[in-house]
């Protein structure tokens, strides 16, 4: 609740120190000036009345020794001659209303009324109860008094009392005086007296707002703003606050401040773009190590899955994709053929030839393999001179085909020391076996090819033999010979 309410109280009073200096300095010049203007409209006040008191009397005194002289020689029609005189007398701001004596007993031996009194303001009945008692004290003074009655519309009505003395005193005077032009010329006076209050008291809160502004309000607006200039990046920014005071010293504290911040920060930037730089090289080294490592691990993958002589696949690499294949065929089945191929008398090529044309020549048969195979199929050294094929999604007499035209391709080609081989040329034998017509497994398709070849070697090499019935005759052929001579 309390901070609540501080919180609602805060922005209504006090939200800037311009507005806070602002009421600092108006309200002691308002209080100080208010002041002063209501003791100096008193005084005039008082001074006025001093001055209607002196003219009444003025007025009225000099009448108290002729009319004593008549009273005194009994000569009463006098009075009213003399009272009259002086009604009819004009001063200034000051008219006399009417005149009357009274005798030493207290009777009224004459009386006089000014023309026009009967248009002022009678006096309340209360107010006559106070005159008539102070006449009465009037009557036995021995000397002159004065009673200050309000009239309702505000203006006074002056009562003076002058003894009327010759030798002895022989009655009392008494006059009304009407003071509402001394009262009139006291109010201008008070009214230009608060207009010059309130003048001097504007001038002097402009004044001081003007001097609090420039020597307080703007060098903390200065600095506000510089701090805020820096706090949005603007680390340039500086407070111009002239002056040795506090406030100017606040400033080149804070500029001193500011220029450190400046150079810090450049001096962070700068270990930054070094920093940067560095992790830029580093990048750069690393992204070479890499491209290095890539084409290291692609040799890898090469060396691993490719032979180094040929440039076809190892035979670990067949025997992976057909180990695959056959996963494959169980779950979709699809025909494939495995050709196996191997150079007719490669050793007498290699003994006449040497071994560098012996593998030269094992590099022209592998480009002549893989030049008349499809995309799909396989083709892989399987072991020395001999290489293996794979055809997918062939089914036997398809591969056999293949097979064909790999062996002719290989009989067609001139290989460079090709004449000097037993046949005339450089050829190879080739047996082919097919899943799923010949084997159920990878093994047992890799045996059945390879058994068909060794009849393609024994029925007299350079042929293609897909394995079946020829197959089994020719192992037949074979074994017979040696149980005979065993028996
Ligand atoms: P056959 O017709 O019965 O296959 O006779 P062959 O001489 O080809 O068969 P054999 O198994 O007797 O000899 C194979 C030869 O292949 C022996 C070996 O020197 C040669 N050979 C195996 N690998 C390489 C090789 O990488 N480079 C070379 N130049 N010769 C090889
Ligand atoms: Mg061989
Ligand atoms: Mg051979």
């Amino acid at each position: 609740m309390t901070e609540q309410r501080r919180k609602t109280w805060l922005p209504a009073v006090g939200s800037s120190i311009s507005w806070r200096l602002t009421v600092a300095t108006a309200v002691p010049v308002f209080l100080l000036l208010t002041l002063t203007g209501s003791v100096l409209v008193r005084e005039t006040r008082a001074r006025y009345a001093q001055v209607a008191r002196e003219r009444a009397w003025t007025n009225l005194a000099p009448l108290a020794v002729p009319c004593a002289r008549a009273m005194a020689v009994h000569a009463l029609d006098r009075l009213d001659g003399y009272l009259a005189e002086a009604v009819n007398v004009h001063t200034e701001g000051v008219q006399m209303m009417d005149a009357s004596i009274f005798d030493s007993s207290g009777d009224q031996v004459a009386s006089v009324t000014y023309a026009e009194s009967g248009s002022a303001t009678p006096a309340g009945e209360t107010s006559a109860a106070v005159v008539a008692e102070w006449q009465q004290k009037a009557l036995k003074s021995g000397q002159g008094q004065w009673l200050e009655v309000p009239k309702a519309d505000g203006t006074l009505l002056l009562h003076v009392s002058v003894p009327t003395i010759s030798g002895l005193r022989w009655g009392t005077l008494f006059a009304k005086f009407d003071v509402s032009g001394i009262q009139r010329e006291a109010e201008r006076t008070q009214a230009w007296m608060i207009g010059l209050i309130i003048a001097v008291m504007l001038t002097l809160m402009f004044t001081l707002r003007v001097a609090l502004s420039q020597m307080v309000i703007r060098p903390i607006h200065e600095l506000a703003a510089t701090a805020g200039a820096i706090r949005d990046g603007h680390l340039d920014a500086r407070a111009w606050v002239p002056g040795h005071d506090e406030l100017g010293r606040l400033a080149r504290d804070f500029n001193a401040m500011a220029s450190e911040l400046q150079s810090y920060t450049h001096s962070l930037e700068r270990k930054v773009e070094v920093r940067t730089a560095e992790v830029r090289k580093k990048q750069v080294e690393l992204e070479k190590l890499n491209e290095r490592l890539e084409i290291a691990v692609g040799d890898l993958e090469r060396l691993a899955t490719i032979d180094g002589l040929t440039n076809v696949f190892n035979r670990r690499h067949f025997d992976a994709t057909l180990a695959f294949e056959f996963r494959r065929g169980e779950r979709s089945p699809h025909p494939f053929c495995v050709v196996m191929v191997d150079v007719d008398h490669f050793k007498v090529y290699n003994d006449t030839n040497g071994h560098q044309a012996g593998d030269v020549a094992l590099k022209h048969v592998a480009r002549i393999l893989g030049e008349h195979l499809r995309g799909t199929d396989f083709l892989a050294r399987y072991g020395g001179e001999e290489f293996v094929a794979l055809l997918l999604d062939t089914p036997k007499e398809a591969g056999l085909r293949v097979a064909e035209a790999l062996r002719a391709a290989l009989e067609a080609y001139d290989f460079p020391c090709g004449r000097t081989q037993p046949l005339g040329r450089v050829t190879a034998s080739m047996g082919v076996a097919a899943w799923p017509n010949d084997a159920r497994g990878p093994d047992e398709v890799l045996e059945c090819a390879d058994r068909s070849l060794y009849a393609a070697k024994r029925l007299g090499r350079n042929r293609v033999v897909g394995f079946g019935p020829a197959v089994l005759a020719t192992e037949e052929a074979t074994e017979e010979p040696t149980e005979a001579a065993a028996t």
